[in-house]
């Protein structure tokens, strides 16, 4: 067991690593950042960083001496640098884990070997695979890059009935940069859920609940809970999160995403971390994702998560949101339970994840409700001072 006045690193310095942090603050840990970027999210509130890129073995090292237990935010680490980390100390969910989760290829195999059901796909090689996998897919489809894929990033969409596919082929095989990929036939769904779990070090398994998400542009907009879906289809997500979690063998917090459609449930990947569609858990529940991870990689007992009102609400708040200057914080905050997370982002680029606003309520309506209209306030005009 890792007790709290030990030192807990993390390897990738985003928000998910910040709020980590905080988490490991408040419960009186240590806390490490391994990043390539100096003072980015998570080292803002690190007692110590390493600059370094993730290639880097001594700076690996020496990031691992200082810690006493390692886990990641970010999972596109060389497995040399894993490798070497777990040399000197415990690094939870193990970089096994990572290994599978990271390649969309070996994941979607994993997922349909344990009797998990995902989208048809084909592995893609190179253009003629690619020919060969539309033929036997047809349209609508996606083409994603096995690896180093995230919001969309790596992705080409074929249109149904998309005309002269041969072509077409072509421009997506360039689009993605001519790498090692996967094809997946379209899914009809009604929603788009996810479960995001704790396993502890004995085998435990502590879901929060099922999600529900909306994308923009295949970049989480906004996510409720409770989620509206079926008895059985929550009972399925959640059975199958604890599949994966077991099968795996994770230590941590992780995230499975599904597709669903009445009471049909199709996974669609693993985060092997904390995600998105968890943040609300912050201000929603009795425990937060954040802390559950802490206390699932120290080997501390998990808590039972429960939620702390009616319903909650979150909206993703993207760079663009500053194209006009700094938004108008002081109205987004004046709505009833709506809280401000902002991620300590130097340069607001479009499409950038800057932070994220969350709503409590009664009702689901009502927590949506008032998280838009926060949001939408935030680009109205401000008397300190935007124009
Ligand atoms: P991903 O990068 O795999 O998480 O995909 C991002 C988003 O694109 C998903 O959340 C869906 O909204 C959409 N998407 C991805 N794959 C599929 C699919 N096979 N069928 C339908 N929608 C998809």
């Amino acid at each position: 067991m890792i007790l709290p006045g030990r030192t807990v690193g993390v390897i990738g310095g985003g928000q998910l690593g910040r709020m980590l942090g905080i988490a490991a603050r408040q419960m009186g840990y240590g806390f490490a950042v391994f990043d390539p970027e100096k003072d980015g999210p998570a080292a803002q509130v690190a007692d110590w960083q390493v600059n370094a890129p993730y290639s880097d073995l001594e700076a690996a090292q020496k990031f691992a001496a200082g810690v006493d237990v390692i886990t990641f935010e970010f999972e596109n680490v060389q497995a040399e640098t894993l490798a070497a980390v777990e040399k000197l100390k415990p690094v939870h969910p193990s970089p096994k884990v990572l290994a599978t989760t990271r390649h969309r290829l070996r994941e979607k195999d994993f997922l349909n070997s344990i009797g998990v059901k995902t989208a048809p796909y084909r592995a893609v090689r190179d253009l003629d695979s690619l020919r060969a996998a539309l033929r036997e897919l047809g349209t609508p489809s996606i083409l994603k890059t096995v690896e180093f894929g995230y919001d969309g990033k790596g992705q080409f969409k074929f249109a149904a009935a998309g005309e002269n596919i041969d072509d077409q082929a072509e421009e997506a095989w360039n689009a993605i940069g001519r790498q090692a990929a996967i094809l997946e036939g379209f899914v009809t769904f009604d929603k788009e859920v996810s479960v995001v779990a704790a396993r502890g070090q004995n085998g435990a398994y502590h879901p929060f609940a099922v999600f529900e998400n909306e994308h923009r542009e295949q970049i989480l907009d906004l996510t409720t809970w409770p989620a509206d879906v079926s008895a059985i289809a929550a009972r399925r997500a959640f059975d199958m999160a604890a599949a994966i979690g077991r099968e795996l063998n994770i230590v941590g917090v992780y995230c499975v995403e599904y597709f669903v459609h009445g009471n049909t449930v199709i996974a669609n990947e693993i985060a092997p971390r904390p995600h998105n569609s968890g943040h609300l858990t912050i201000d929603a529940a009795d425990v937060s994702q954040f802390e559950q991870q802490l206390r699932a990689v120290c080997g501390l007992p998990l808590h039972t998560p429960v939620r702390t009102c009616g319903a909650a609400a979150m909206a993703q708040l993207l760079g663009d949101l500053w194209q006009d200057g700094e938004p108008a914080w002081d109205k987004a905050i004046t709505g009833p339970n709506v809280h401000l997370h902002l991620y300590g982002k130097k340069d607001a680029k479009a499409k950038r994840k800057m932070g994220h606003l969350t709503a409590t309520a009664d009702t689901v309506a009502e927590a949506r409700r008032n998280v838009e209209n926060a949001r939408k306030a935030l680009s109205g005009p401000s008397p300190s001072g935007r124009g």
